[in-house]
């Protein structure tokens, strides 16, 4: 199993979480997926950033169990199985605690689009996804968070291209991309737009939603069909 290019990807990735103080200790992980070979590349559990290599990464079939490694993957491996698992087209995925980002979630609130900087992101609020009942916790909490994110997105019709990123209700943030480093990406874009709509609140507390024909003005630019925003090739999640 040649996992070289992967390993120094995910490794790169999850020492960025740090570099773009997005995570403090080891408050997240990302992970990034292999598809030909069926496995993905994540943080080992409780190694702090400092003590992170690529070849203590731990490689996770699609049967979620432990492929290459002697750590424990992270704690969080079965809510990223689940995605990768329901959608195929995502390559890497990031979960945090960002300050702004986390908030939001344990307001349990979305966080609202109020500009144009937020839909270049997604085309409406950053969905936030319903917290577990007590017998999912006891279930498979982990597992079960990933069904609960595949859940609202089904429910809302909604696709994980178009909405990179989620705040789940008391805990916080899980983004996606086509790669590792788009999913890093992600997760610092949907700190800011948080950032950004905490601080427009306080400004204006009688703000509404930014109005559709903007927003779809805005969205459809950069991700539309006939996209006009920066250069060929760089309309993908
Ligand atoms: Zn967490």
């Amino acid at each position: 199993m040649n996992l070289k290019d992967l390993r120094d990807e995910v490794f790169e990735a999850n020492l960025r979480l740090v570099d773009e103080h997005l995570v403090i200790l080891a408050w997240g992980n990302a992970s990034g997926i292999d598809r030909d070979q069926g496995v993905f590349l994540i943080k080992p559990s409780g190694v702090s950033y400092a003590e992170l290599e690529p070849g203590r990464l731990v490689a996770v079939d699609l049967d979620g169990k432990v492929a290459e490694g002697t750590l424990n993957p992270s704690s969080d491996t079965a809510t990223h199985l689940e995605l990768y698992k329901a959608w195929p087209e995502i390559g890497g995925i990031v979960h945090t605690h960002s300050t702004y980002a986390a908030s939001f979630a344990q307001a349990c609130r979305p966080i609202p689009c109020y500009g144009t900087t937020h839909c270049d992101f997604c085309p409406g609020d950053i969905p936030c996804v319903r917290a577990l009942t007590k017998e999912e916790v006891e279930e498979a909490y982990e597992k079960n968070t990933g069904t609960a994110i595949i859940e609202d997105y089904k429910n809302n019709n909604r696709s994980p291209v178009e909405y990179p990123g989620v705040i789940l209700s008391r805990h916080g943030p899980f983004t996606w991309g086509k790669n590792a480093h788009k999913a890093v990406e992600n997760a610092v874009i949907l700190e800011r737009l948080a950032q950004m709509a905490l601080l427009t609140r306080r400004i204006n507390p009688e703000i509404g939603p930014i109005p559709e024909h903007i927003l779809n003005k805005h969205h459809m630019r950069k991700h539309g069909p006939n996209a006009y925003y920066g250069q060929k090739c760089a309309n993908s999640i």
